[in-house]
Parts: C-alpha cells; sequence; structure tokens
C-alpha cells in the first residue's frame, strides 16, 4: 500500500487551490482542510462580537471562546465549517468576511491558535491542506509542497462567477479590489507572509482544464508515495 503523505497547498487568493485539494483529497482518500476556513470563521467571530483587534487581551479572550471543527458534508463531498457547534461554512464566504479576514489572520495570536490546530491535523498524514503559509510554517517537512499561481484576470474572473451566484449585486471591481487587497496584506504581513517554500513546485493553472491539472499533480503524489521494497 502506498504510503500516506501531507500534501501542503499556498497561493495567492482565487487560483484555484481548494478545487485541487478538494479533488486531490477524493482521489487518494485523504482529509481535505480548509486553513482559509478557519480565519474566516474566527473573523466571523470577531465580527459579530466587534471583537477590537488592536488589544491582545481582547483577542486572548474571543480566541478562548472559539470552537472550530470541520464535519464532512455527504452532498459537497467536502468538509463544512463549524464555529461553537455552528455550520458557518457559507456565512464565512460573505463579503463582509472577505473584506476583514486579512486583518484577522495577520494577528499574532490568531495565528498561533490556528497554526496549532493545523498542525494537530497532519499528525496521522494523509491529509490535503491549502492556505497561505501551510509549506512554510504548519508543514515545512510537508512530502509534497505546491504553490499556486494563475494570471490576475482569470482569478478575478473565477472569484466573481463563484459569489455571483449567491450575490448578483456584487461587481467585478469589488471582487478585484479585494483580490488584490487581500494578496497586499497576506503577502506583506510580519507573522508569516504569504511566500513561497523554496522546495515548492509552482504550478500556474491559468491555461489548465481541472483534469490536466489533477493528472499532473497525481504524478507528483506518485513520485513520493512509491513504496521501495
Ligand atoms: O483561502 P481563503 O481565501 O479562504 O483565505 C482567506 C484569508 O485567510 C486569506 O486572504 C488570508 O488572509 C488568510 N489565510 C492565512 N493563512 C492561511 C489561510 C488563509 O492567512 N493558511
Amino acid at each position: 500500500m502506498a504510503q500516506k503523505i501531507i500534501i501542503a497547498i499556498d497561493g495567492f487568493s482565487s487560483c484555484g487551490k481548494s478545487t485541487l485539494a478538494k479533488e486531490l483529497a477524493a482521489v487518494l482518500g485523504y482529509n481535505y482542510i480548509d486553513s482559509g476556513a478557519m480565519y474566516r470563521a474566527i473573523t466571523l467571530y470577531f465580527l459579530r462580537n466587534a471583537v477590537d483587534v488592536n488589544d491582545s487581551g481582547k483577542i486572548l479572550d474571543a480566541l478562548a471562546n472559539i470552537h472550530l471543527s470541520f464535519v464532512f458534508n455527504e452532498k459537497t463531498q467536502k468538509s463544512d465549517i463549524y464555529l461553537n457547534e455552528e455550520n458557518v461554512e457559507h456565512m464565512i464566504r460573505d463579503m463582509i468576511v472577505a473584506e476583514k479576514v486579512s486583518e484577522v489572520a495577520a494577528i499574532k495570536e490568531v495565528r498561533a491558535f490556528a497554526v496549532g490546530q493545523q498542525k494537530r491535523m497532519g499528525k496521522k498524514k494523509g491529509i490535503v491542506m491549502d492556505g497561505r503559509d501551510i509549506g512554510t510554517v504548519v508543514f515545512p517537512d510537508a512530502e509534497l509542497k505546491i504553490f499556486m499561481t494563475a494570471d490576475p484576470e482569470v482569478r478575478v474572473k473565477r472569484r466573481f462567477t463563484e459569489l455571483y451566484a449567491t450575490n448578483p449585486n456584487i461587481t467585478l471591481e469589488e471582487v478585484k479590489h479585494n483580490l488584490e487587497m487581500r494578496d497586499y496584506i497576506d503577502s506583506n504581513r510580519a507573522e508569516s507572509p504569504l511566500r513561497q517554500a523554496d522546495d515548492a513546485i509552482v504550478l500556474n493553472n491559468s491555461s489548465l482544464t481541472r483534469e490536466e491539472q489533477l493528472e499532473k499533480v497525481l504524478e507528483w503524489v506518485k513520485d513520493r508515495t512509491a513504496v521501495t521494497a
């Protein structure tokens, strides 16, 4: 039997990381963890409770009251995130959360809270996790690290199509601005900024179909899980 590995996928917003991660997990029988959903759920809690992001005491109090868990959803074939036992999978995709998430994710205490949980999730391997610091901070020893990129226009269009399905009032300009803002904050923050791990493979999927992309990555997985007798 092939050995189980950790697959870390990082990259800018809306490069298709979660699509690839979800497909890989399904084919390999691995767990898929969307680390961005954790930062989004924490942000939702902060917004609901008007947590002052400049007060580390208030931040720590808030984090002590946050319990995050993932529950597999048979319908979507992906885990939904629960914030204190409430399914917030849809709510966290809202623009209100997207506008604030990068600011919250840049907070040292928030990162320590999320990264600690993410590291524990990888203990048994057999996991695909996507995010911004997975190959650099969460799983620096991951057997396969992928850094995804896609042309900016492709990313904006993809994200717009996704959001438009539930919010027909959204504009292309709004989506573009949000992606640019998040990429800027994520890349320039002091705490584990988004960067490509030295040993990551770059995957630009601007002109790849989902099938082509999956096939390519499965080859990389095969190389790393081959059992030598
Ligand atoms: O992946 P997604 O776009 O849902 O992530 C939302 C935000 O969460 C990112 O823009 C980033 O600010 C933050 N994030 C992070 N580290 C991760 C995953 C997400 O800082 N590992």
